[in-house]
């Protein structure tokens, strides 16, 4: 399954997504040279994510405004985790992801995500790898149901660095092969380690948010990051979140589609 010798059977620790969520031209002006992401006509969109949070850090402005174009959004969450690879039952830690999980709710709402659909795989965070043939079957089912026509897969980037990652993207990569579906990834782990990370430049892309994308997406980056913060309402408030969402990036994939 492994195109660089098998699964990884490494400890994985706890992704930091919040990394991949604020990057600006005013930080970062080498991303103002990227080339611009275009889709076309998008009808159906299969967005995998390994972990808690990550398709909104990482693609949330790109997701609402697809969905604001009415586009379907499918979602499969292969794992209910954080990334890190737990020896053993820790309530702590499940009432934590439990509240991660309720949050990531809210924000999908927030975003405008409410209509999307959501799938639950339930890997064992951090040895995704260990499965990624399920994780195969789930993408090729997913794809297999929907109409090819305007079909995209988005995915993580299978060399990010987190082996649940990696996985995901591999797996990704040979259902859409097989599927011949549009591709386009996303990377996390890269930028939690560099402010520049090594990406593929000539297939690194760029989504720039509109001043309503980014402050939805500040708002809730804030209340996903917020530990305790609660609202009476049980809404986002208006408050602006962390500065400066200028643009996502994402990396196309130059396989064979219909
Ligand atoms: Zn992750």
């Amino acid at each position: 399954m492994s195109p660089d010798g098998g699964p990884s059977a490494a400890v994985a620790v706890a992704c930091d997504p919040g990394r991949v969520a604020v990057l600006s031209y005013a930080e970062r002006p080498e991303l103002g040279g990227l080339a611009r992401l275009r889709l076309g006509r998008c009808r159906t969109v299969v967005v995998v994510a390994a972990h808690l949070d990550e398709e909104l850090c990482a693609a949330g402005g790109l997701l609402a405004g697809l969905a604001a174009g009415h586009t379907e959004l499918r979602l499969l969450a292969v794992t209910d985790g954080d990334g890190a690879t737990s020896s053993r039952p820790d309530r702590a830690a499940a009432q934590r992801l439990g509240r991660r999980r309720a949050k990531l709710a809210v924000a999908y709402q927030h975003l405008g995500l409410g209509s999307a659909t959501r799938y639950r795989l339930g890997l064992t965070s951090g040895a995704v790898a260990a499965a990624e043939h399920d994780v195969v079957a789930a993408i090729s089912e997913l794809l297999g149901f929907a109409d090819p026509v305007g079909l995209l897969c988005l995915a993580p980037w299978a060399s990010d660095g987190h082996p649940d990652h990696d996985a995901v993207g591999r797996a990704a990569t040979l259902a859409c092969q097989a599927y011949r579906t549009r591709l386009v990834h996303y990377a996390v782990t890269r930028w939690e380690h560099s402010d520049l990370p090594d990406l593929p430049m000539n297939r690194a892309r760029r989504f720039p948010l509109s001043e309503m994308l980014r402050t939805r997406k500040d708002q809730v980056l804030a209340h996903l990051t917020r530990p305790h913060h609660r609202s009476a309402s049980g809404r986002l408030g208006l408050t602006p979140g962390p500065q400066g969402h200028a643009c996502e990036v994402f990396i196309t994939y130059q396989g064979v589609h219909k």
